[in-house]
């Protein structure tokens, strides 16, 4: 399929590169391609960002039948623009798609219009330290009706938006607090999907945490509220006494993430022993008193490596490492940041040039 280009004649303000707040300031154009039952996906096209035209009667705005994916391209210190794991992105919103009865979008026009988007407007990718171009892609129910059921059209948008640093002052451990009245997500349910549904389920939770000083919410499972699943809207990794322990993916109700992916497949490169499996908040709780929770960290495209300095249970705080980032966490952010950016070879074939 060809991707129609229609230019801007107005640029957009641009933030400065040093202070770009998260999520602001977007990119000159955008993608979009739309879906018509009987006549599949159709009409893909890059246009100047701007207002879509919406009903009221919208079915994502009452039902949220929607996903999303989150990825960024990033710029090496050639000057070029590469993306990281794009394919991964696809096929995990292909797996979303299909829980949410919305119709896959075929993997190559995606591929297209993620790097004819981002070179169009590759001069929208910042090249000061750490910065980058997130991009957005989305697709949501468009029919005008309010029956519950699947929507018969979609809308698939791509936006994209510079970011800067997420560590301005360097990585700093964070303070989180363990969950155990509110979940995120339930077993059978929408956990591993990323759509919108599941971040407005964890927004009351998250709030009251922030209100007590605390930056992320551990959540446990739905069902026994035993075990632990994510930090906030990252995966979670703990260092228990020399091992590598992750939740599981088994459940359902935990998010694939592809920084999850990449982190396990770099430790067990490097001899750790990785385990996914449960993790019970009494295990962690445990080991945090013994003194065998050596490192904990969280894992997201956003942040990448995110080190987890203090944990709250049941009115008590637990420090791991001394509040300091640890050996592997360190290591881990600094060698998948530095295949981003390229400043390290990429031996798996884990970026994909745009220009
Ligand atoms: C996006 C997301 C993650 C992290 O996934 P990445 O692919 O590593 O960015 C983890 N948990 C939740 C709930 C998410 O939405």
């Amino acid at each position: 399929m060809d991707i129609t280009i229609t230019r801007t004649s107005a640029p957009r303000p641009r933030p400065d590169e040093d202070h770009i707040p998260f999520g602001t300031f977007f990119s000159d154009h955008m993608f979009l391609m739309d879906y018509t039952a009987g006549k599949g996906w159709h009409d893909p096209r890059i246009v100047p960002y701007g207002p879509l035209p919406l009903e009221p009667s919208c079915m994502t705005l009452h039902y949220a039948q929607a996903v999303f994916e989150g990825l960024k391209a990033y710029r090496t210190a050639e000057g070029r623009v590469q993306l990281f794991r794009p394919t991964e992105n696809i096929a995990r919103m292909a797996r979303s798609c299909e829980k949410l009865c919305i119709p896959e979008v075929p993997a190559d026009v995606y591929l297209d219009a993620l790097k004819t988007l981002v070179e169009l407007d590759a001069d929208w990718v910042p090249s000061a330290p750490d910065t980058s171009l997130y991009i957005r892609p989305f697709v949501f129910a468009t029919d005008a009706h309010l029956g519950v059921h699947a929507s018969h059209t979609y809308l698939f948008c791509i936006i994209t938006c510079p970011v800067g640093s997420y560590y301005p002052e360097g990585l700093d451990p964070v303070h989180i607090a363990i969950e155990s009245r509110e979940v995120r997500a339930v077993r059978g349910g929408t956990g591993f999907t990323k759509c919108g549904g599941n971040y407005a389920a964890s927004l009351h939770a998250s709030e009251i945490a922030e209100k007590q000083g605390f930056s992320q919410v551990l959540w446990l499972d739905g069902v026994e509220q035993k075990y632990i699943e994510e930090v906030g809207s990252m995966n979670v990794m703990f260092k228990l006494a020399g091992k590598i322990v992750t939740p599981s993916l088994a459940s359902g109700s935990v998010l694939p993430g592809i920084t999850r992916k990449t982190a396990l497949q770099l430790l067990t490169e490097w001899g750790y022993e990785v385990q996914e499996r449960n993790i019970s908040v009494d295990e962690l709780i445990a080991a945090a008193q013994d003194g065998s929770l050596e490192e904990a960290w969280g894992t997201g495209t956003a942040a990448v490596i995110s080190p987890v300095g203090q944990i709250f249970y049941q009115g008590r705080t637990y420090t791991v490492n001394d509040f300091q980032i640890g050996p592997v966490t360190h290591r881990l952010y600094e060698t998948i940041t530095g295949i981003q950016w390229g400043r390290l070879p990429d031996s798996h074939g884990w970026t994909v040039p745009v220009c």
